[in-house]
């Protein structure tokens, strides 16, 4: 790339345009990723997208990206959400493509997440430009792009030999300026906003003037599939267009709303009945309308199975990093996933601390899979010589669940004891017949001390190794909106309560008038709760616990929740 011409010192440190950062400083501007996120399903996210997600420094992303999108990023990662809000509005384009290239002018690794394909109706093309015109290398990431996904996940081959032999992206947005994508229409409400208000607005000359322009005779011929996307509200007037303009009225037509994601809805119609059909499902945005005699194969090829937990919501409060595991199984399960991390855990480094030596001790105890994770890392941490699972070789090591001990396999190590269950008390039964000596519990700052005092009273001597400590996680509002009101909450630890009831009272203040600070969950919220630890913590703060699970584990919460959800009928 030609380097724009700035004289040199016109840029603060470290913001010079790629090329013009003088000779001999390392700063150089970061590179932006335009990258599709796909349209729902996890699944659907690129090995590229993935990559770039695990190593970016900072994320600009949508709302309509995978829930689990952002679950690979960096802890220290700054991630910025900057489509629409509980209340609204979005944040306007110009400021996002700003804040882009100042963060990119910083040095830093940006990746925007947009949902699809960030050049199908994403304005992934405006950006690219504006990176271009700021001097700003930039990668384009595709991704796969709803109005294919959702299609196939409805069993409709948007080609099909003998049936349509092309394929239209279509915008369902006439109105001026409206085929930007999600920021404003693909949001859940942005067709809601623009439908709403709209009585008047389409009756507005601009609009009409804006509606003349599209070529209804075009698209009506067209000879093959249409997809539309953004065109829940003006179903009728795009179906009514095409008809009039000679498409037949009896042609198949079908509706994907929220394609690829649990609890994705087909609705089969023909272009005279889908706006009808549409309004008596209550369809709602983000959804594609497909026309064209492929549509009539849905019937036939749908493939994609309900599950017990579908049409119900369930919002996930754990550490961002541990909720795939969860999010994951849920989602299998058909329940839509709503992420709302309240926590995070970092790694507690004392330089005046001496080096961590296993060899002192003849039993070491972890007491959550996250402690593994920082136990390595504080084996390697480069103040002795580099440590790994060999250095435990000569250790008999405990885990207090199967979770964990699942954890030390993953780094090589099988666990000499593992408790039954992920409770302290079950790891101090399992380890009444093992001889100790010197032992060391590796563990959070913040834990009970039922393992090391059980350890003590058998006449070992205990250290107690504080790796890491939780901290409250700041959760955006739109994400603490949707897991007030969700079927389920699930609470894995006490912190997960603690720090998710701080930030939902917060929250609660400052939306003043909504949902009160006294009533963080809406009353028909269903909470479940990880064990009899956590449920104290519940009721401490006045919160009775619907649903304890019987093992104190992902699986025993995921079971839990599935007896308590077969028995209460959406
Ligand atoms: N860049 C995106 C499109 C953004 S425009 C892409 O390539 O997919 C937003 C519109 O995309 C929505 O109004 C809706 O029509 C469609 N859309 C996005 N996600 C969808 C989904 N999961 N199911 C159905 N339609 C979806």
């Amino acid at each position: 790339m030609k380097a724009p011409e700035h004289p040199e010192g016109t840029y603060p440190e470290g913001t010079y345009p790629e090329g013009t950062y003088p000779e001999g400083t390392r700063r150089r501007p970061g590179r932006v990723h335009l990258v599709g996120a796909g349209p729902g399903d996890p699944g659907l996210l690129t090995a590229r997208a993935l990559e770039l997600i695990a190593r970016a420094d900072t994320i600009l992303y949508d709302r309509l990206i995978p829930a689990q999108a952002l679950d690979g990023a960096r802890a220290d990662a700054e991630l910025l959400f900057v489509g629409k809000q509980g209340g609204g509005h979005s944040v306007p384009q110009e400021q996002t493509q700003a804040l882009m290239i100042e963060r990119a002018r910083a040095g830093r690794e940006v990746v925007r997440l947009k949902g699809g394909d960030p050049f199908v109706f994403g304005r992934g093309g405006e950006e690219a430009l504006a990176l271009r015109e700021a001097g700003i290398p930039f990668e384009v990431v595709p991704g796969v792009t709803a109005g294919v996904a959702a299609a196939a996940y409805a069993g409709i081959p948007v080609t099909h030999r003998g049936l349509s032999t092309a394929v239209a992206l279509v915008t369902g947005h006439t109105q001026a300026g409206a085929s930007d994508g999600e920021e404003r229409e693909g949001e859940d409400d942005g067709e809601r906003r623009t439908g709403a208000r709209d009585g008047e607005r389409w009756a507005s000359e601009d609009a009409e003037a804006h509606e003349s322009q599209r070529d209804w005779q075009a698209l009506a011929a067209f000879p093959g599939t249409l997809v539309f996307y953004m065109g829940v509200r003006q179903l009728e007037r795009i179906a009514s267009s095409l008809i009039d303009a000679g498409r037949p009225a009896s042609e198949p037509a079908a509706l994907v709303e929220r394609g690829t994601l649990p609890d994705q809805r087909t609705i089969g119609a023909t272009l005279a009945t889908i706006a009808e059909a549409a309004r008596r499902e209550r369809v709602k945005a983000p959804a594609i309308a497909i026309v064209g005699a492929v549509a009539g194969l849905t019937s036939e090829l749908s493939w994609l199975a309900t599950g017990p937990l579908a049409g119900r919501t369930v919002a996930v409060t754990r550490a961002r990093a541990q909720t795939s595991e969860l999010a994951r199984r849920l989602g299998e399960l058909g329940a839509t996933v709503v992420q709302a991390p309240s926590i995070r855990t970092q790694a507690i480094s004392d330089p005046t601390l001496p080096p961590l030596n296993p060899a002192r001790y003849d039993l070491i105890c972890l007491t959550s899979p996250n402690g593994v994770g920082f136990l390595f890392e504080r084996l390697d941490d480069g103040t002795h010589p580099p440590g790994d699972a060999r250095s435990l070789a000569n250790t008999r090591i405990a885990a207090i669940g199967p979770g964990t001990a699942r954890a030390l396999a993953e780094h090589g190590i099988v666990a000499d004891v593992v408790g039954e269950r992920f409770v302290a008390e079950s790891l101090v039964d399992a380890l009444v017949d093992v001889d100790v000596r010197r032992a060391l519990v590796a563990r959070a700052s913040e834990a009970r001390d039922v393992l090391p005092d059980a350890l003590r009273a058998r006449g070992a001597e205990v250290d107690v190794l504080a790796l890491y400590e939780t901290v409250a996680e700041p959760l955006s509002s739109s994400a603490l909106e949707q897991a007030r009101a969700a079927d389920y909450i699930t609470f894995t630890s006490s912190s997960t309560v603690r720090f998710f009831l701080q930030a939902a009272r917060a929250g609660g203040e400052r939306n003043a008038g909504s949902t009160g600070s006294d009533t963080p969950l809406s009353s028909t919220t269903r909470i479940v709760s990880i064990g009899p630890v956590t449920s104290a913590t519940l009721r401490e703060h006045g919160l009775e616990p619907h649903v304890q699970a019987q093992r104190h584990d992902v699986d025993g919460l995921v079971d839990a929740l599935l007896a308590d959800a077969a028995e209460h009928d959406g």
